[in-house]
Protein backbone atom coordinates (compact mmCIF):
# COMPACT_ATOMS: atom_id res chain seq x y z
CA UNK A 1 0.00 0.00 0.00
CA UNK A 2 2.42 2.62 0.87
CA UNK A 3 4.96 1.79 -1.75
CA UNK A 4 1.75 2.51 -4.20
CA UNK A 5 1.50 5.00 -2.50
CA UNK A 6 4.69 6.69 -2.77
CA UNK A 7 5.72 5.71 -6.82
CA UNK A 8 2.85 7.54 -7.74
CA UNK A 9 3.61 10.27 -5.82
CA UNK A 10 7.12 9.29 -7.21
CA UNK A 11 6.10 9.66 -10.55
CA UNK A 12 3.64 12.85 -10.55
CA UNK A 13 7.10 14.26 -8.83
CA UNK A 14 9.09 13.55 -12.42
CA UNK A 15 6.09 14.72 -14.57
CA UNK A 16 5.85 17.98 -12.63
CA UNK A 17 9.80 18.50 -12.61
CA UNK A 18 9.80 17.86 -16.58
CA UNK A 19 7.28 19.88 -17.46
CA UNK A 20 8.91 22.86 -15.17
CA UNK A 21 12.39 22.24 -16.45
CA UNK A 22 12.46 20.41 -19.99
CA UNK A 23 11.42 22.22 -23.43
CA UNK A 24 10.10 19.87 -26.15
CA UNK A 25 10.04 20.59 -29.82
CA UNK A 26 8.60 24.19 -31.27
CA UNK A 27 7.31 24.41 -28.24
CA UNK A 28 6.68 27.38 -24.35
CA UNK A 29 7.72 26.78 -21.27
CA UNK A 30 5.58 28.31 -19.83
CA UNK A 31 2.04 27.67 -21.41
CA UNK A 32 3.06 24.22 -22.85
CA UNK A 33 0.00 22.25 -24.46
CA UNK A 34 0.19 18.51 -23.18
CA UNK A 35 2.87 16.02 -23.17
CA UNK A 36 1.71 12.71 -22.54
CA UNK A 37 4.71 10.48 -20.57
CA UNK A 38 5.40 6.81 -22.71
CA UNK A 39 6.20 4.25 -20.37
CA UNK A 40 7.41 1.72 -23.42
CA UNK A 41 6.81 0.81 -27.06
CA UNK A 42 6.25 -2.57 -28.79
CA UNK A 43 5.22 -3.35 -32.30
CA UNK A 44 2.89 -0.09 -33.05
CA UNK A 45 1.85 0.82 -29.76
CA UNK A 46 2.72 3.11 -27.70
CA UNK A 47 1.46 2.49 -23.49
CA UNK A 48 1.51 5.63 -21.69
CA UNK A 49 2.27 5.79 -17.85
CA UNK A 50 -1.25 5.16 -17.09
CA UNK A 51 -1.68 2.52 -19.03
CA UNK A 52 -3.09 3.50 -22.24
CA UNK A 53 -2.34 1.99 -25.49
CA UNK A 54 -2.15 3.98 -28.35
CA UNK A 55 -1.19 3.35 -32.05
CA UNK A 56 1.45 5.19 -33.46
CA UNK A 57 0.57 6.60 -36.73
CA UNK A 58 3.76 8.92 -36.84
CA UNK A 59 6.82 6.55 -36.62
CA UNK A 60 8.08 9.01 -34.49
CA UNK A 61 8.11 11.29 -36.64
CA UNK A 62 9.12 8.85 -39.78
CA UNK A 63 11.79 7.44 -38.51
CA UNK A 64 10.40 3.91 -36.55
CA UNK A 65 9.18 1.84 -40.24
CA UNK A 66 9.93 -1.38 -38.74
CA UNK A 67 7.48 -0.52 -35.51
CA UNK A 68 9.26 -0.52 -31.70
CA UNK A 69 11.43 -3.38 -29.86
CA UNK A 70 12.18 -4.73 -32.59
CA UNK A 71 14.05 -8.07 -31.96
CA UNK A 72 17.23 -8.03 -34.86
CA UNK A 73 17.45 -4.09 -33.73
CA UNK A 74 17.93 -5.12 -30.23
CA UNK A 75 19.91 -7.76 -31.01
CA UNK A 76 22.56 -5.18 -33.05
CA UNK A 77 22.34 -3.01 -30.08
CA UNK A 78 23.05 -5.41 -27.66
CA UNK A 79 26.11 -7.06 -29.34
CA UNK A 80 27.38 -3.72 -30.23
CA UNK A 81 27.41 -2.86 -26.58
CA UNK A 82 29.23 -5.30 -25.76
CA UNK A 83 32.15 -4.47 -27.82
CA UNK A 84 32.04 -0.50 -27.52
CA UNK A 85 29.22 1.86 -27.58
CA UNK A 86 31.52 5.10 -28.97
CA UNK A 87 34.65 5.92 -29.93
CA UNK A 88 35.70 9.32 -31.52
CA UNK A 89 36.31 8.96 -35.18
CA UNK A 90 39.26 11.29 -35.15
CA UNK A 91 42.21 9.01 -36.10
CA UNK A 92 39.91 5.81 -35.34
CA UNK A 93 37.65 4.05 -37.00
CA UNK A 94 35.65 1.05 -36.83
CA UNK A 95 33.79 -2.00 -38.30
CA UNK A 96 30.49 -0.72 -37.96
CA UNK A 97 30.88 2.40 -39.46
CA UNK A 98 32.53 0.60 -42.84
CA UNK A 99 29.99 -2.28 -42.79
CA UNK A 100 27.32 0.47 -42.67
CA UNK A 101 28.77 2.81 -45.20
CA UNK A 102 29.37 -1.05 -47.86
CA UNK A 103 25.62 -1.47 -47.68
CA UNK A 104 24.42 1.84 -47.75
CA UNK A 105 26.31 2.66 -51.34
CA UNK A 106 24.83 -0.23 -52.32
CA UNK A 107 21.15 0.75 -51.99
CA UNK A 108 21.85 4.25 -52.53
CA UNK A 109 21.55 5.76 -55.86
CA UNK A 110 24.95 4.38 -58.19
CA UNK A 111 27.05 7.65 -58.31
CA UNK A 112 27.13 8.24 -54.58
CA UNK A 113 30.23 7.04 -53.37
CA UNK A 114 31.91 8.91 -50.29
CA UNK A 115 30.21 9.15 -46.80
CA UNK A 116 29.85 11.60 -43.86
CA UNK A 117 28.27 10.07 -41.03
CA UNK A 118 26.77 12.76 -38.54
CA UNK A 119 24.16 13.00 -35.99
CA UNK A 120 21.17 14.60 -36.88
CA UNK A 121 19.76 15.27 -40.00
CA UNK A 122 20.13 19.16 -39.92
CA UNK A 123 23.65 18.51 -39.51
CA UNK A 124 23.74 15.87 -42.57
CA UNK A 125 22.06 19.53 -44.28
CA UNK A 126 24.72 21.21 -42.95
CA UNK A 127 27.47 19.68 -44.11
CA UNK A 128 26.18 19.18 -47.59
CA UNK A 129 25.85 22.90 -47.78
CA UNK A 130 29.53 22.86 -47.06
CA UNK A 131 30.49 20.11 -49.94
CA UNK A 132 29.22 22.25 -52.13
CA UNK A 133 30.53 25.38 -51.30
CA UNK A 134 33.96 24.45 -50.76
CA UNK A 135 33.85 22.09 -54.64
CA UNK A 136 33.63 25.67 -55.52
CA UNK A 137 35.51 27.47 -53.32
CA UNK A 138 38.37 24.20 -54.72
CA UNK A 139 37.65 25.01 -58.13
CA UNK A 140 38.41 28.19 -58.43
CA UNK A 141 34.83 29.92 -58.34
CA UNK A 142 34.46 30.97 -54.92
CA UNK A 143 31.50 33.31 -55.67
CA UNK A 144 29.20 30.67 -56.68
CA UNK A 145 27.96 30.22 -52.74
CA UNK A 146 24.07 30.51 -52.38
CA UNK A 147 21.46 27.94 -52.64
CA UNK A 148 18.28 27.64 -55.03
CA UNK A 149 15.62 26.03 -53.24
CA UNK A 150 11.74 25.61 -53.74
CA UNK A 151 9.08 27.29 -51.33
CA UNK A 152 7.01 24.58 -49.19
CA UNK A 153 10.48 23.22 -47.97
CA UNK A 154 11.88 22.08 -44.88
CA UNK A 155 15.51 20.53 -44.11
CA UNK A 156 16.39 21.94 -40.52
CA UNK A 157 16.90 23.83 -37.56
CA UNK A 158 20.32 24.94 -37.63
CA UNK A 159 21.48 28.38 -39.31
CA UNK A 160 22.29 26.93 -42.80
CA UNK A 161 19.38 24.40 -43.22
CA UNK A 162 17.21 26.94 -41.93
CA UNK A 163 17.60 29.55 -44.74
CA UNK A 164 16.32 27.18 -47.29
CA UNK A 165 13.67 26.14 -45.31
CA UNK A 166 9.62 27.87 -46.52
CA UNK A 167 10.18 31.32 -45.17
CA UNK A 168 6.31 31.47 -44.19
CA UNK A 169 5.57 27.99 -43.38
CA UNK A 170 9.65 27.02 -42.02
CA UNK A 171 8.82 28.06 -38.28
CA UNK A 172 12.16 29.93 -38.65
CA UNK A 173 10.99 33.72 -39.63
CA UNK A 174 12.13 35.39 -36.15
CA UNK A 175 15.56 34.70 -37.82
CA UNK A 176 15.01 35.63 -41.09
CA UNK A 177 17.18 38.98 -40.39
CA UNK A 178 20.62 36.83 -40.06
CA UNK A 179 20.17 33.91 -42.17
CA UNK A 180 21.80 33.45 -45.28
CA UNK A 181 20.25 35.00 -48.23
CA UNK A 182 19.40 31.90 -50.65
CA UNK A 183 16.69 32.20 -53.46
CA UNK A 184 13.33 30.71 -53.45
CA UNK A 185 10.67 29.80 -56.52
CA UNK A 186 7.76 28.55 -55.93
CA UNK A 187 6.40 24.43 -55.03
CA UNK A 188 6.16 22.74 -58.16
CA UNK A 189 1.97 23.01 -59.24
CA UNK A 190 1.57 19.55 -60.74
CA UNK A 191 1.08 16.64 -58.25
CA UNK A 192 2.08 13.81 -60.40
CA UNK A 193 3.67 13.38 -63.96
CA UNK A 194 -0.02 13.22 -65.48
CA UNK A 195 -0.44 16.34 -64.67
CA UNK A 196 2.32 18.00 -65.96
CA UNK A 197 2.59 21.20 -68.26
CA UNK A 198 5.56 22.22 -69.87
CA UNK A 199 5.49 25.60 -68.27
CA UNK A 200 5.23 24.19 -64.90
CA UNK A 201 9.25 24.39 -64.85
CA UNK A 202 9.85 27.99 -66.23
CA UNK A 203 9.70 29.76 -62.55
CA UNK A 204 12.53 27.49 -61.70
CA UNK A 205 14.30 27.34 -65.39
CA UNK A 206 14.30 31.42 -65.26
CA UNK A 207 16.26 31.51 -61.62
CA UNK A 208 18.66 29.22 -62.20
CA UNK A 209 19.36 31.05 -65.35
CA UNK A 210 19.69 34.22 -63.81
CA UNK A 211 21.46 33.44 -60.81
CA UNK A 212 23.33 30.32 -61.92
CA UNK A 213 27.11 32.16 -61.54
CA UNK A 214 26.55 32.57 -58.06
CA UNK A 215 24.51 29.73 -56.80
CA UNK A 216 26.78 26.42 -55.48
CA UNK A 217 23.80 24.54 -55.29
CA UNK A 218 19.90 23.62 -55.70
CA UNK A 219 18.81 21.62 -52.79
CA UNK A 220 15.50 20.18 -52.32
CA UNK A 221 13.04 17.27 -50.92
CA UNK A 222 12.25 14.45 -54.07
CA UNK A 223 8.91 14.69 -54.44
CA UNK A 224 7.39 14.49 -50.74
CA UNK A 225 7.83 17.72 -48.92
CA UNK A 226 7.58 17.02 -45.40
CA UNK A 227 7.01 19.65 -42.57
CA UNK A 228 7.23 22.50 -45.03
CA UNK A 229 3.65 21.36 -45.93
CA UNK A 230 3.38 17.59 -46.42
CA UNK A 231 2.86 18.31 -50.35
CA UNK A 232 3.94 16.09 -53.35
CA UNK A 233 5.03 16.71 -56.15
CA UNK A 234 5.89 15.18 -60.46
CA UNK A 235 8.83 13.55 -60.95
CA UNK A 236 9.05 15.50 -64.15
CA UNK A 237 9.99 18.21 -61.87
CA UNK A 238 12.82 16.66 -60.43
CA UNK A 239 14.13 15.36 -63.99
CA UNK A 240 13.82 18.89 -65.17
CA UNK A 241 15.51 20.78 -62.00
CA UNK A 242 18.56 17.88 -62.82
CA UNK A 243 18.50 18.82 -66.41
CA UNK A 244 18.68 22.32 -65.51
CA UNK A 245 21.56 22.22 -62.89
CA UNK A 246 23.46 19.85 -65.50
CA UNK A 247 23.21 22.88 -67.82
CA UNK A 248 24.14 25.58 -65.24
CA UNK A 249 26.38 23.91 -63.79
CA UNK A 250 24.88 24.01 -60.33
CA UNK A 251 25.29 21.08 -57.95
CA UNK A 252 21.85 19.45 -56.80
CA UNK A 253 21.35 18.10 -53.21
CA UNK A 254 18.58 16.06 -52.44
CA UNK A 255 17.06 15.89 -49.00
CA UNK A 256 15.77 12.38 -48.49
CA UNK A 257 16.02 12.70 -44.26
CA UNK A 258 12.19 12.08 -44.86
CA UNK A 259 11.28 10.25 -47.39
CA UNK A 260 14.55 7.78 -47.71
CA UNK A 261 14.07 3.71 -47.01
CA UNK A 262 10.99 3.39 -48.92
CA UNK A 263 8.37 5.37 -47.09
CA UNK A 264 7.10 6.91 -51.08
CA UNK A 265 7.14 3.42 -52.81
CA UNK A 266 10.71 3.43 -53.90
CA UNK A 267 14.04 2.74 -51.45
CA UNK A 268 14.56 6.22 -52.06
CA UNK A 269 12.29 8.96 -53.73
CA UNK A 270 14.67 10.51 -56.47
CA UNK A 271 13.98 6.90 -58.01
CA UNK A 272 10.43 8.13 -58.83
CA UNK A 273 12.58 10.44 -61.18
CA UNK A 274 15.23 8.39 -62.58
CA UNK A 275 17.61 10.61 -61.60
CA UNK A 276 20.96 10.93 -59.49
CA UNK A 277 21.77 13.59 -57.11
CA UNK A 278 25.20 15.28 -56.57
CA UNK A 279 24.48 15.65 -52.79
CA UNK A 280 22.37 13.40 -50.58
CA UNK A 281 21.21 13.68 -47.21
CA UNK A 282 19.48 10.69 -45.40
CA UNK A 283 18.47 10.69 -41.51
CA UNK A 284 15.56 9.84 -39.56
CA UNK A 285 14.33 6.03 -40.58
CA UNK A 286 18.16 5.62 -41.01
CA UNK A 287 18.12 3.53 -37.48
CA UNK A 288 14.45 2.46 -37.76
CA UNK A 289 14.23 4.87 -35.37
CA UNK A 290 16.41 3.65 -32.85
CA UNK A 291 19.12 5.67 -32.43
CA UNK A 292 20.25 9.25 -33.96
CA UNK A 293 22.58 9.35 -36.99
CA UNK A 294 22.52 10.74 -40.24
CA UNK A 295 24.74 10.90 -43.39
CA UNK A 296 25.75 12.89 -46.01
CA UNK A 297 26.96 11.33 -49.21
CA UNK A 298 28.40 13.00 -52.60
CA UNK A 299 29.70 11.28 -55.92
CA UNK A 300 33.27 11.34 -56.81
CA UNK A 301 33.04 14.17 -59.11
CA UNK A 302 32.40 16.76 -55.78
CA UNK A 303 34.65 14.80 -53.95
CA UNK A 304 37.09 15.33 -56.64
CA UNK A 305 36.63 18.79 -56.61
CA UNK A 306 36.52 19.45 -52.59
CA UNK A 307 40.26 18.29 -53.11
CA UNK A 308 40.70 20.01 -56.19
CA UNK A 309 42.94 22.68 -54.72
CA UNK A 310 44.76 20.27 -52.44
CA UNK A 311 44.31 22.21 -49.46
CA UNK A 312 41.16 20.27 -49.42
CA UNK A 313 39.69 19.12 -45.75
CA UNK A 314 35.84 18.53 -45.54
CA UNK A 315 35.64 21.33 -42.26
CA UNK A 316 33.07 19.39 -40.35
CA UNK A 317 33.61 16.42 -37.23
CA UNK A 318 31.34 16.04 -35.21
CA UNK A 319 31.66 14.36 -31.43
CA UNK A 320 29.39 11.41 -32.20
CA UNK A 321 30.28 10.93 -35.34
CA UNK A 322 29.68 7.53 -37.19
CA UNK A 323 28.56 6.26 -33.42
CA UNK A 324 29.43 2.46 -33.09
CA UNK A 325 26.26 1.92 -31.96
CA UNK A 326 23.70 3.67 -34.20
CA UNK A 327 25.91 2.27 -37.35
CA UNK A 328 25.02 -0.98 -35.90
CA UNK A 329 21.85 -0.91 -35.53
CA UNK A 330 21.57 0.90 -39.06
CA UNK A 331 22.96 -1.71 -41.08
CA UNK A 332 20.75 -4.14 -39.15
CA UNK A 333 17.73 -1.67 -39.82
CA UNK A 334 18.57 -1.60 -43.70
CA UNK A 335 19.14 -5.42 -43.46
CA UNK A 336 15.81 -5.76 -41.99
CA UNK A 337 13.95 -3.85 -44.45
CA UNK A 338 15.42 -5.41 -47.13
CA UNK A 339 14.71 -9.10 -46.42
CA UNK A 340 11.19 -8.32 -45.75
CA UNK A 341 8.41 -7.28 -48.46
CA UNK A 342 8.66 -3.62 -47.85
CA UNK A 343 7.36 -2.66 -51.11
CA UNK A 344 4.28 -4.66 -50.86
CA UNK A 345 3.67 -3.42 -47.24
CA UNK A 346 3.98 0.28 -48.37
CA UNK A 347 1.67 -0.54 -51.63
CA UNK A 348 -1.13 -2.03 -49.25
CA UNK A 349 -0.98 0.87 -46.97
CA UNK A 350 -1.03 3.27 -49.61
CA UNK A 351 -3.78 1.25 -50.86
CA UNK A 352 -5.89 1.25 -47.82
CA UNK A 353 -5.29 4.92 -47.21
CA UNK A 354 -6.69 5.97 -50.59
CA UNK A 355 -9.71 3.57 -50.10
CA UNK A 356 -10.42 4.93 -46.34
CA UNK A 357 -9.22 8.13 -46.36
CA UNK A 358 -11.36 9.29 -49.59
CA UNK A 359 -14.23 9.92 -47.64
CA UNK A 360 -13.10 12.71 -46.10
CA UNK A 361 -13.37 14.56 -49.66
CA UNK A 362 -17.04 15.03 -48.90
CA UNK A 363 -16.65 17.01 -45.36
CA UNK A 364 -16.78 20.43 -45.10
CA UNK A 365 -13.89 20.89 -43.50
CA UNK A 366 -11.41 19.58 -45.58
CA UNK A 367 -9.58 21.18 -48.16
CA UNK A 368 -7.59 18.26 -49.70
CA UNK A 369 -6.98 14.40 -49.38
CA UNK A 370 -3.33 13.18 -50.49
CA UNK A 371 -1.30 9.92 -50.44
CA UNK A 372 1.28 9.17 -51.45
CA UNK A 373 3.50 5.61 -50.29
CA UNK A 374 2.89 5.13 -46.38
CA UNK A 375 2.06 8.85 -46.55
CA UNK A 376 -1.77 9.95 -46.02
CA UNK A 377 -2.36 13.60 -45.68
CA UNK A 378 -5.48 15.85 -44.59
CA UNK A 379 -5.27 19.16 -45.45
CA UNK A 380 -8.21 21.22 -43.33
CA UNK A 381 -9.28 24.78 -44.18
CA UNK A 382 -8.84 26.56 -41.34
CA UNK A 383 -5.80 25.41 -38.46
CA UNK A 384 -6.56 22.44 -35.87
CA UNK A 385 -6.61 23.01 -32.33
CA UNK A 386 -4.52 20.14 -32.02
CA UNK A 387 -4.54 20.48 -28.18
CA UNK A 388 -7.97 19.51 -28.41
CA UNK A 389 -7.72 17.17 -31.51
CA UNK A 390 -4.88 15.38 -29.83
CA UNK A 391 -7.22 14.32 -27.35
CA UNK A 392 -9.98 12.97 -29.20
CA UNK A 393 -7.27 10.89 -31.53
CA UNK A 394 -5.87 9.47 -27.99
CA UNK A 395 -9.24 8.81 -26.80
CA UNK A 396 -9.83 6.60 -30.84
CA UNK A 397 -6.52 5.01 -29.79
CA UNK A 398 -4.15 6.87 -31.86
CA UNK A 399 -1.17 8.81 -31.58
CA UNK A 400 -1.03 11.64 -34.55
CA UNK A 401 0.53 15.05 -34.22
CA UNK A 402 -1.10 17.42 -36.41
CA UNK A 403 0.30 20.79 -37.26
CA UNK A 404 -0.77 23.91 -38.94
CA UNK A 405 -3.90 23.05 -40.89
CA UNK A 406 -2.59 19.21 -41.65
CA UNK A 407 -3.52 15.56 -40.27
CA UNK A 408 -1.20 12.92 -41.76
CA UNK A 409 0.07 9.86 -41.03
CA UNK A 410 2.95 7.66 -41.81
CA UNK A 411 2.73 4.33 -40.18
CA UNK A 412 5.32 1.86 -38.78
CA UNK A 413 4.88 -0.71 -42.40
CA UNK A 414 4.71 -3.42 -40.21
CA UNK A 415 0.87 -2.02 -39.50
CA UNK A 416 -1.60 -4.66 -39.80
CA UNK A 417 -4.61 -3.69 -41.56
CA UNK A 418 -7.18 -3.88 -38.95
CA UNK A 419 -4.77 -1.43 -37.09
CA UNK A 420 -4.43 1.19 -40.12
CA UNK A 421 -8.32 1.05 -39.99
CA UNK A 422 -8.19 2.15 -36.33
CA UNK A 423 -6.31 5.31 -37.81
CA UNK A 424 -8.03 6.07 -40.69
CA UNK A 425 -11.35 5.80 -38.79
CA UNK A 426 -9.99 8.12 -36.08
CA UNK A 427 -9.14 10.53 -38.79
CA UNK A 428 -12.61 10.27 -40.54
CA UNK A 429 -13.97 11.16 -37.04
CA UNK A 430 -11.91 14.19 -36.06
CA UNK A 431 -12.67 15.51 -39.58
CA UNK A 432 -16.47 14.73 -39.27
CA UNK A 433 -16.92 17.11 -36.15
CA UNK A 434 -17.97 20.36 -36.56
C1 LIG B 1 13.52 16.00 -40.16
C2 LIG B 1 14.13 16.57 -41.37
C3 LIG B 1 15.37 17.26 -41.32
C4 LIG B 1 16.08 17.54 -40.02
O1 LIG B 1 16.49 16.36 -39.39
P1 LIG B 1 16.80 16.39 -37.80
O2 LIG B 1 17.32 15.01 -37.52
O3 LIG B 1 15.50 16.70 -37.13
O4 LIG B 1 17.83 17.43 -37.57
C5 LIG B 1 15.90 17.73 -42.50
N1 LIG B 1 15.27 17.53 -43.69
C6 LIG B 1 14.11 16.86 -43.77
C7 LIG B 1 13.48 16.65 -45.11
C8 LIG B 1 13.49 16.38 -42.62
O5 LIG B 1 12.31 15.74 -42.71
Amino acid sequence: MSSQHSSNAEQVNWIDFERAHVWHPYASMKSPIPVYPVKRAAGVYLEFEDGRMVIDGMSSWWSAIHGYNVPELNAAVEAQLKDMSHVMFGGLTHKPAAKLAEKLLEVVPHNMNHIFFSDSGSVSVEVAMKMALQFWQATGKPEKNRLLTIRSGYHGDTFGAMSVCDPDTGMHHLFSSILAQQIFVDAPRATCDEEWDSSDIDAFASAIKVHHHELAAVILEPIVQGAGGMCFYAPEFLRQVRRLCDEHNVLLIVDEIATGFGRTGTLFACEHAGIEPDIMCIGKALTGGYMSLAATLCSTHVCDGIHADSSGVLMHGPTFMANPLACAVALASIELLLSSDWQMDVAKIEGQLNAELDICRQLDRVADVRIKGAIGVIEMHEAIDVEQVQKELINLGVWLRPFGKLLYTMPPFIISGHQLSRITSAITQVCAKA
